[in-house]
């Protein structure tokens, strides 16, 4: 196994993203191989038992188990770290695996929680029904507002976690503000960053702390596998992630990491050319009188705010029809776009989020959380863009639009 001038973060630390996204991190084994290998193996064999003592006790330098460490997961982290800008990153086997392992591994009972009223569903169960079990206190605000952040601030406030833009309401948290206001009260601001990825969005440029992924999403790009991956300084992924992660076991499989090592490949061509399509889509619809929920319109609240931390505005928004009839008569007149509740896939899909993706917070959780009942979430793939629009305008029609 033959370190590649891709390991030499002297050399790779120059590179810029897009160059970062195909080769960063990359190792070749003595057949010069030049697509990624992929080391299904979970364990390791040694040269000498001297050897095997050493790599324990930290002194030599080499895998021991693949909960720890596998050649594979590490050119995905080390690939990641570098299209992020950040010292170290490390895998888990989903973004919820990811969430949890990046939250609960700075969290102890008596410790305070802010975070986002609109977030992924299962990343609201976490804040809203695990935490408090183990005495995990929580504030959940209204992300978009900058004094909330401020407001819920308490003696014992460890972490502020919050996703931008946000699912499924497509809130935008000004990142600067919250992610300063954190840091200058010693909070550490972690940022779910599935929907933009780092193509479009950094947030550790705009001072935050931690990026959480799942990247199962826009990250892998082709919807085959789950993963997630968690992101910051050395000495927060060393030695407050790590410990939790290697005893907990939240690994990823080799297999998953390899399939998004290459689709990170083409992570910046597909944000790219889906968020350009996303708005033809969007424009489209705006244009036909329907409630648009899109930051990329410049017609939105927060289009401002967006475009000074998104370099595009996304694949993905939502919009909302009369009422949950309504919004169903569309998604089964589609004949193209297909109802799927994922995201971030290159085919285009549409969800109901009140009854599927948000369904278990129940209506109360919702309202507060902003997901109306004629709420559709489009992801907006790599499909002709007037295909697109021509199967939404004719279920628009079916729906009665
Ligand atoms: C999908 C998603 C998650 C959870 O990721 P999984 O890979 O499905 O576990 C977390 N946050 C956001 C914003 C997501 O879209």
């Amino acid at each position: 196994m033959k370190r590649t001038t891709g390991q030499d973060r002297s050399v790779t630390s120059k590179w810029r993203p897009a160059t970062q996204a195909v080769r960063g991190g990359t190792w070749r084994s003595e057949q010069g191989e030049t697509s990624e290998a992929l080391f299904l193996t979970s364990g390791y064999s040694y040269d000498s038992a001297e050897e095997v003592a050493a790599r324990f006790q930290g002194e030599a330098v080499g895998m021991v188990y693949s909960r720890f460490q596998n050649p594979s997961l590490a050119m995905l982290e080390e690939r990641i770290a570098l299209m992020e800008g950040a010292e170290s990153c490390r895998v888990q086997a989903s973004g919820m695996a990811a969430m949890t392992t990046a939250l609960l591994c700075q969290l102890s009972a008596g410790d305070h929680i802010v975070a986002g009223r609109a977030a992924f569903g299962s990343c609201r169960w976490i804040v809203d029904n695990l935490f408090p079990r183990f005495g995990i206190e929580k504030t959940i605000v209204d992300a978009r507002d900058n004094q909330a952040w401020e407001a819920a601030i308490r003696p014992n406030t460890k972490v502020f976690f919050f996703e931008t833009p946000a699912n499924p309401t497509m809130d935008v948290v000004d990142l600067e503000y919250v992610c300063g206001l954190a840091r200058s009260r010693g909070i550490v601001s972690v940022v779910d960053n599935a929907f933009a990825t780092a193509a479009l969005q950094r947030p550790l440029e705009f001072g935050a702390d931690v990026v959480a992924y799942s990247a199962t999403k826009l990250m892998e790009g082709q919807g085959r596998v789950l993963l997630g991956a968690v992101c910051g300084s050395a000495e927060f992924i060393n030695d407050v992630l790590l410990p939790f992660q290697r005893n907990t076991g939240p690994v990823a499989s080799p297999f998953n990491a390899w399939v998004v090592l290459k689709g990170l490949e083409t992570l910046g061509l597909r944000a790219h050319k889906q968020s350009e399509n996303a708005m033809l889509v969007a424009k489209f619809l705006d244009g036909r009188g329907v409630r648009m929920l899109f930051p990329g319109l410049p017609g939105h609240p927060q289009h401002n705010l967006a475009a000074r931390q998104m370099d595009k505005f996304g694949n993905i928004f939502s919009f909302v029809l009369k009422d949950r009839a309504q919004a169903f008569a569309m998604l089964n007149a589609m004949e193209l776009i297909d109802i799927s509740n994922n995201i971030g896939d290159s085919k285009s899909l549409a969800c109901h989020p009140a009854s599927t993706t948000h369904n278990n917070m129940g209506p109360e959780g919702r309202a507060e959380a902003g997901v109306e009942e004629g709420m559709l979430r489009l992801n907006v793939g790599l499909e002709d863009p007037d295909d697109l629009i021509e199967d939404l305008d004719q279920a628009l029609a079916k729906a009665g639009l």
